[in-house]
């Protein structure tokens, strides 16, 4: 047996004697069978409920269904901004024959939207995020995805590494006949470390190797590459399929994945994208001439507009956001607010 802490949220209506008892005996009987606890094994339960709820203490239910040899405390939570109201935590601490890992923590009505990550299904719940270069997409995936537990999937870097493997073995870019002579021979395979994708070329980790200006020009060549995009749009909806994503591109709200429950289209001014990409560039101690960089933005985006498949554009139902004078937090807030919005 192993000392567990479960968690659990849920919301009331009112702010009745009735209404608070009900609800918490509710979110204690969830989580008490969904986690086979036996009522004689709790060590002892933590109730918290916000300021608004002044009309009975949360932790009378525990009598009504029953425990009445642990130890209990209720506290008052603080206020804080944007946090929901009516809402009534607990934390119960028992002896338990599971592993941490399997503890089903509950969280109930609207409570639900505090905690995405936990009261989600496992897999299958999307967001799409498409823009233009340098618009800020990867940077606030990799936020969202880390306060959501989402995974983060760079579909760019999956072109970029197809392209890694032409430019290192002679393969001509332009010439669509060569580069599907060789697609099977690329194997392409993802590992998600914290979330964060980490990518491999043929078994060799290429994820630092593929993020160079030269290799960004020649992706967006092969990008247009329909048998290109077929094998990794394939790639792409397996890992939407398995997991709860974040995935960042050109096309995928509009193609591949189509009802991702959320979608948003990122975008800034061509001259902060330039900027931005610039900085980058320093950072990495990369010489670059401002002026080359912004117009290279100009011609991809312009190839990844204009290319007859799968383009980049704004899907009907994305929701834009211009990034130019926001701050990746600032935008990253507005996106999780968005999600959570949707998370029913
Ligand atoms: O986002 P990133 O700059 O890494 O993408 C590299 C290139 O890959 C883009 O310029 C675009 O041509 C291509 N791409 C695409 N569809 C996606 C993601 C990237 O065509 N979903």
């Amino acid at each position: 047996m192993n000392i567990c802490s479960i968690r659990g949220a849920i919301t009331i209506e009112e702010n009745t004697k009735e209404n608070i008892v009900i609800n918490t005996e509710t979110l204690l009987n969830e989580i008490i069978e969904k986690n086979n606890i036996k009522k004689e094994n709790i060590i002892n339960i933590v109730f918290s409920s916000t300021k608004d709820i002044t009309k009975a203490y949360p932790a009378i239910a525990t009598r009504n269904i029953g425990i009445t040899d642990c130890a209990i405390m209720c506290l008052q939570e603080m206020y804080v901004e944007e946090s929901l109201s009516m809402c009534i935590r607990v934390m119960i601490t028992a002896y338990l024959d599971i592993e941490k890992q399997d503890l089903k923590h509950i969280y109930l009505k609207e409570a639900k939207k505090l905690r995405p990550d936990i009261s989600l299904k496992n897999t299958g719940f999307a967001v799409a995020i498409d823009g233009p270069a340098g618009s800020g997409k990867s940077t606030v995936s990799k936020i969202i995805s880390k306060e959501l537990s989402f995974i983060y999937v760079d579909t760019g870097a999956m072109f970029r590494t197809i392209t890694l493997y032409c430019l290192q073995n002679n393969i001509n870019c332009n010439n669509q006949d060569e580069v599907n002579k060789e697609l099977n021979n690329i194997n392409i395979s993802l590992n998600f470390e914290n979330g964060i994708q980490q990518i491999y070329l043929n078994n060799e980790n290429v994820t630092e190797k593929i993020r160079t200006q030269e290799i960004a020009k020649n992706a967006s060549i092969i990008a247009q590459i329909p048998s290109v995009r077929e094998k990794l749009l394939n790639i792409q909806r397996e890992i939407a399929n398995n997991n709860n994503v974040i995935m960042d591109g050109r096309d995928i709200g509009t193609n591949v994945l189509p009802n991702a429950n959320v979608k948003i289209y990122l975008d800034a001014d061509i001259d902060e994208r330039a900027k931005r990409r610039c900085e980058e560039l320093s950072t990495k101690g990369e010489k670059f001439e401002y002026d080359k960089v912004r117009q290279g933005i100009i011609d991809r985006d312009n190839a990844d507009k204009n290319r007859k498949i799968a383009p980049l554009k704004k899907a009907d139902d994305a929701i834009t956001i211009n990034t130019t004078s926001l701050s990746i937090y600032e935008v990253s807030d507005k996106i999780i607010k968005i999600i959570k919005e949707n998370i029913k």
